[in-house]
């Protein structure tokens, strides 16, 4: 089968690698109608940091791996001892992978096993392709209003439903979210489904901004407004009680997010950040402020997405800008990124059979 491997920076290539095949009882084969195409693919295209040889132990293979960790598909064949999916379902695959052991797992937090790894990223096959194996537990059957597109979208969600359900929310309470990529988008519409009214949105790009005002956003364009000016002003100077960073540009506007906190706000990372930042941490102590980070989510994430979008309280349709073909995952999709699509496009998926 046809997927996309990246060899070396710079070095993607579409690639024929054998098809998989069950291995466990409890594992199922699902045939990939769409997968995302994320930051840390373009990061991982960009740098391919993974060394040659290396094996990670959530997978224990070595690469070059298939690139896709956001996907749905149809389930296409189901082993002995794998409950719940059946032929034909739509899924949503989880594609972290946690020890399960570890004290971090057994607390809960499976989310950030310093063994964690994703399918789509260290191994196990990824969405860039045309069929994943992977053990039922990974997967998620998506119900009605979900598409074999939309399907796609629910990993991105899940970190932002775990970020968004880090902090606790009063509906009232102003929220501001830094960045308007997917992530940030998603944060907003996941604010929205916890009912909070009041989100401020900081973000580049005429589309995205444009999407963040559709969800209800208040929005400004940090090149032409001073942040901490405009949320002061709009918060009537009582600032907002939580701040979530979804762009992951280091410099002033960190800083600039715990200023605009009121005291006891909460700061919370949620984009991936490359380099180190400054921050005043004595203004974060004076006033009771709170730093933290969020990675990634936890099955629960998954479920409560699942249910909020079958609930009608979430509809991220709207977050698709493009789908591609898997032949154009390269050319249109991660060149066309970095040739500064990132201002016109929200979330380009690789699309095999979405129309179905
Ligand atoms: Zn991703
Ligand atoms: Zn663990």
């Amino acid at each position: 089968m046809k997927a996309v491997r990246v060899h070396a920076p710079y070095d993607a290539r579409l690639d024929d690698v054998p098809a998989p095949q069950l291995a466990a009882p409890d594992d199922v084969k699902v045939r990939v109608t769409a997968a995302g195409i994320c930051g840390t693919d373009l990061w991982l295209y960009e740098h391919a940091p993974v060394p040659a040889g290396y094996r990670h132990p959530a997978f224990g293979e070595t690469g070059p791996h298939v690139l896709g960790h956001e996907l749905a598909g149809v389930v296409t064949e189901v082993g002995p001892a794998a409950a719940g999916p059946t032929i034909g379902d739509l899924v949503a695959v989880r594609p972290l992978v946690a020890c399960g052991t570890c004290a971090t797992c057994r607390r809960g937090d499976t989310n950030i096993c310093e063994q964690r790894g994703f399918l789509g990223i260290h191994g196990g096959g990824g969405g860039f392709s045309e069929q994943v194996v992977v053990p039922v537990a990974q997967v998620h059957v998506l119900p009605e209003p979900f598409t074999p597109a939309t399907g796609a979208l629910v990993e991105t969600l899940a970190t932002c439903w775990h970020a968004v359900a880090s902090v606790q929310l009063d509906p009232d309470d102003p929220v501001l979210v830094i960045g308007a990529g997917p992530i940030g988008l998603g944060v907003v519409l996941c604010l929205r489904a916890h009912g909070v009214r009041d989100v401020l949105v900081s973000a580049h790009g005429e589309a995205r901004q444009q999407a963040a005002r559709s969800f209800g956003a208040q929005v400004v364009d940090p090149r032409e407004t001073d942040l901490v000016r405009w949320v002061r002003t709009t918060t009537s100077r009582a600032g907002v009680a939580v701040s979530f960073d979804c762009a992951g540009a280091p410099g002033r506007v960190v800083d600039e997010q715990v200023k605009v906190l009121r005291p006891g706000g909460h700061l919370v990372v949620v984009a991936e950040f490359h380099e180190p930042t400054a921050i005043d941490l004595a203004s974060l102590m004076r006033a009771g402020k709170h730093l933290h980070g969020s990675s990634a989510y936890t099955p629960a994430d998954f479920d409560a997405v699942i249910a909020a979008v079958a609930a009608g309280d979430l509809d991220p349709t709207s977050l698709v800008t493009s789908v591609v073909t898997l032949e154009d995952a390269i050319s249109a999709g991660l060149d066309g990124l970095r040739d500064g699509a990132r201002e016109t496009q929200v979330k380009i998926l690789v699309g095999q059979g979405t129309a179905s």
